[in-house]
């Protein structure tokens, strides 16, 4: 009898994870649940090609309807699952639908954060996180309004930058005392703050915003030291992961649905997938994590249809990640805790800064409009080796000359 598998979560993890159980088992039944209506789609397009509609093409939708046809992958879009059954290995949707598995993947994603303060309930306050909310914010920027962004992260720069192109007045406001402090060391968040004020935005850290008042015409926000007119405030003060059903369902959840390095989690035949998945860090075994980023829902999903089918190939990737605002493209690899060493390798407008530990082996890098070093400096990083920190900076050695 074929195996049935259910992915719960029809966003990039959920997709990958059934393509690759495809290529592996021919013959198995796979189905998936997706609340939301749309296909599978990839998040980075959201907050630039969407915004300032640029064709984003396959980069959104990396697949068509017939590739599901053609793969006999059943898609359920529009229909959330509300219930898991361990014991008797069954989901329950809100349809009504009750459908058995033999193994189960959670695919769920995280949710963007709201403000918890007066009048964060009003339509001009929006957040970004899915398709529908991209699409919603579009004609709002095409106004051109004054625009607040609460949350100087990777959201909230990313639709600075692309409400800047559009022509909106843009204030950022940022709990912290840098922007993109969670993945960025300290000096590309200035180059970063440096790179958007030339832009024009204007950014306030260490913000404290009270409340939002809010009239017909304008928005009024009250912060500690003042307050700040707008016509449309856009919210991105981090992500909460989509755990609801795995607790319901008895499955350990720690921030994140806690997995072994294959996404195997505390349930027998039950597996969590992407963003959702809290694994032991690839780098230090001796830490957990959870990464919110294109990278893991494109390659952990491997290693959990692997596991499916019996076979161990654990997830163990260097973290990368990387970021578009206006034309500059920044990639972060591996750590890059400001504890680590730096060294900066620049030409003209690039620069490779690296990340080292005190005995001279590479721990991270992050590259400014410098994405051909992101092989090199993976390379470096994973061969665990010593370097002279010193040499390390010599700009006419090739990085791979290193190795
Ligand atoms: P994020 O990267 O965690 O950034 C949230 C920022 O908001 C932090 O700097 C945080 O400061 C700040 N903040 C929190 N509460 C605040 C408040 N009340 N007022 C003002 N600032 C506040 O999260 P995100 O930008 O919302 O993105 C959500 C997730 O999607 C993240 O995991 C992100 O990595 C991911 N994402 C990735 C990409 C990419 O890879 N290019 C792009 C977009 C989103 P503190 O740190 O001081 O709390």
């Amino acid at each position: 009898m074929p195996r049935r598998i259910v992915i719960i979560g029809a966003g990039q993890a959920g997709r990958r994870c059934a393509e690759v159980l495809r290529e592996l088992d021919p013959a198995a039944e796979i189905t998936i649940f997706g609340a939301e209506a749309h296909l599978p789609y990839d998040r980075p397009p959201l907050s630039k090609a969407v915004l300032l509609a640029k064709d984003s093409g396959t980069a959104l939708f990396p697949r068509s309807a017939e590739f599901y046809v053609e793969n006999r992958i059943t898609l359920h879009l529009g229909e959330a699952v509300t219930r898991i059954a361990p014991s008797d290995r069954r989901i329950e949707t809100a349809q009504g639908r009750s459908l058995i598995y033999d193994a189960l993947v959670l695919a769920t994603g995280a949710m963007a954060r709201r403000l918890a303060i007066a009048e964060a309930d009003d339509p001009r306050v929006m957040v970004l996180r899915s398709l529908d909310d991209a699409r919603a914010l579009r004609p709002r920027l095409v106004e051109r309004p004054r625009l607040a962004v609460v949350g100087g992260g990777l959201i909230g720069m990313e639709v600075a930058a692309s409400a800047r192109q559009m022509g909106c007045a843009v204030d950022v406001l940022e709990a912290g005392e840098r922007l993109m402090a969670r993945g960025l060391p300290a000096t590309i968040s200035t180059y970063m703050a440096n790179l958007h004020r030339q832009r024009g935005v204007m950014l306030r850290m260490n913000a404290r915003l009270d409340r939002i008042e809010s009239s017909a015409q304008e928005l009024t926000l009250h912060l500690a030291d003042g307050f700040l007119r707008v016509d449309l405030v856009l919210v991105g003060i981090g992500a909460s992961p989509e755990t609801a059903l795995a607790e319901a369902a008895g499955i350990t959840v720690a921030d994140g649905i806690v997995t072994d390095r294959c996404g195997r989690t505390s349930h027998p035949d039950i597996y969590a997938a992407g963003e959702v998945a809290r694994f032991p860090h690839p780098m230090n075994a001796d830490v957990s994590t959870r990464q919110e980023s294109w990278q893991v829902a494109q390659e952990q999903p491997i290693a959990v249809a692997h596991a499916i089918l019996g076979q161990d190939r654990p997830y163990d990737v260097i973290p990368w990640h990387w970021t578009d605002q206006y034309d500059c493209n920044i990639q972060v690899l591996g750590e890059t805790t400001d504890t680590l060493h730096q060294i900066e390798r620049a030409e003209g407008e690039r620069l490779t800064l690296l990340c080292c530990d005190g005995d001279g082996r590479v721990r991270g890098a992050v590259l400014i409009n410098n994405g051909r070093e992101a092989t090199p400096c993976r390379r470096l990083i994973a061969s665990g080796k010593v370097f002279d920190l010193a040499a390390l900076a010599d700009t006419t050695r090739p990085l791979l000359s290193f190795l």
